[in-house]
């Protein structure tokens, strides 16, 4: 019989990735699009599905903080609208599709990942999720609420970059794609409104619309989100967007070196 090692000595970062339910042959499933695994395996992380849990607020806080206690990262990643009850509005009539299993486990994630200072990275629904768990807002629908913005959810394939996006320079986005201009695909119809105290304001499009936040460099937890895709590149060599996984891989290494 071969002889197995008793523990793995692959040394890999875990990353909590979340997930969606969705019927998909009239069965509900979870599901994760690909790209999100690709762009982390890429990054030499380990993905590990973090579906939506159902039960009492502290039995989703309890499970959450049990998946969260055995990886090193969490990534907030794209789907439904957040509920405006989780940030004390009524629904617009051009709210979409929402998943209030996801939101709890989604905000329980966030504070369990504020707790364990586990480096998160968020994308679009992951970024709006972020700021509503920490006490910010949304705007519910782009094109009514703000009619003279920019297209945000063009009829395009979700690798087109679409519309160009302002960053400070020196923030931790910019820093991470090597850039302060940057052409973006964008796959939203929901945006950050009022940000979140605490989170920094560092990347937006030209009519204003917040396309990137992060936390102050002196703050122990490292957050980095953006509001469009960058997952969606994996497969495109040279992507300057590869460098928001490698920035979160780079967080994750620099929070095991400073556990004592
Ligand atoms: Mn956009």
């Amino acid at each position: 019989m071969p002889r197995l090692p008793a523990a793995s000595d692959d040394e890999r970062a875990l990353v909590a990735v979340t997930a969606t339910v969705r019927a998909d042959d009239g069965v509900a499933r979870v599901r994760l699009t690909d790209a999100y695994v690709r762009a982390l395996e890429r990054a030499g992380l380990i993905p590990i599905v973090l579906p939506p849990f159902t039960g009492s607020e502290s039995e989703v806080a309890a499970a959450v903080g049990r998946v969260l206690d055995a990886v090193d990262g969490l990534v907030l990643t794209g789907g439904e609208d957040v509920e405006p009850a989780r940030y004390g509005a009524a629904p617009s009539q051009h709210l979409g599709r929402t998943n209030p299993a996801r939101d709890q486990t989604e905000i329980a994630a966030v504070f369990a990942a504020r707790q364990r200072l586990l480096p998160t990275l968020a994308i679009c629904r992951g970024i709006q999720v972020l700021n509503v768990a920490l006490g910010g807002t949304l705007i519910q629908d782009i094109t009514s609420e703000r009619p003279a913005a920019l297209i945000h959810d063009p009829d395009a394939a979700r690798d087109t970059r679409t519309h160009p996006i302002q960053l400070v320079a020196n923030s931790r986005a910019a820093r991470a794609l090597g850039a302060t201009t940057l052409l973006v695909n964008s796959v939203h119809h929901q945006a950050i409104d009022r940000a979140a105290e605490g989170l920094v304001i560092t990347a937006t499009a030209p009519d204003g619309t917040i396309e990137g936040v992060e936390t102050r460099e002196d703050d122990a937890w490292w957050i980095l989100g953006v509001q469009w895709h960058p997952e969606e590149f994996v497969r495109h060599g040279g992507a300057p967007d590869h460098g928001l996984f490698a920035a979160l891989a780079k967080a994750i290494q620099r929070a095991g070196v400073a556990t004592p």
